[in-house]
């Protein structure tokens, strides 16, 4: 991911913790405001985060002219799905696993 697109309205940074996350309105009926992290995610990582409360997300990269869009992930998703993978983003507190 070299690629740095500044143009889509899609890339913002989350104001808590400055990271660079994805912001999207999902769902048409019952819209969900998703803030989503851009980081794929292996499928070791995905099963690990998958909670009921923590979704996963497709990430499908947009074109030249289209934002990318998180897309729900079906029990039927592909398995060799060539989009990332990601999470919603939590802000995460300075690591704390050294002491
Ligand atoms: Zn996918
Ligand atoms: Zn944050």
């Amino acid at each position: 991911m070299a690629r740095s697109r500044t143009t889509g309205a899609a890339d913002s940074r989350c104001p808590s913790c400055g990271a660079a996350v994805h912001r999207q309105w999902v769902g048409r009926v019952a819209a969900l405001r998703i803030t989503a992290d851009l980081t794929p995610l292996t499928p070791e990582q995905q099963h690990a985060v998958r909670t009921p409360n923590r979704l996963i997300w497709c990430l499908h990269q947009g074109g030249p002219y289209t934002p990318p869009q998180l897309r729900s992930i079906s029990p039927f998703h592909r398995a060799d799905c060539p989009h990332p993978h990601v999470t919603e983003h939590h802000c995460n507190p300075e690591p704390t696993t050294l002491f």
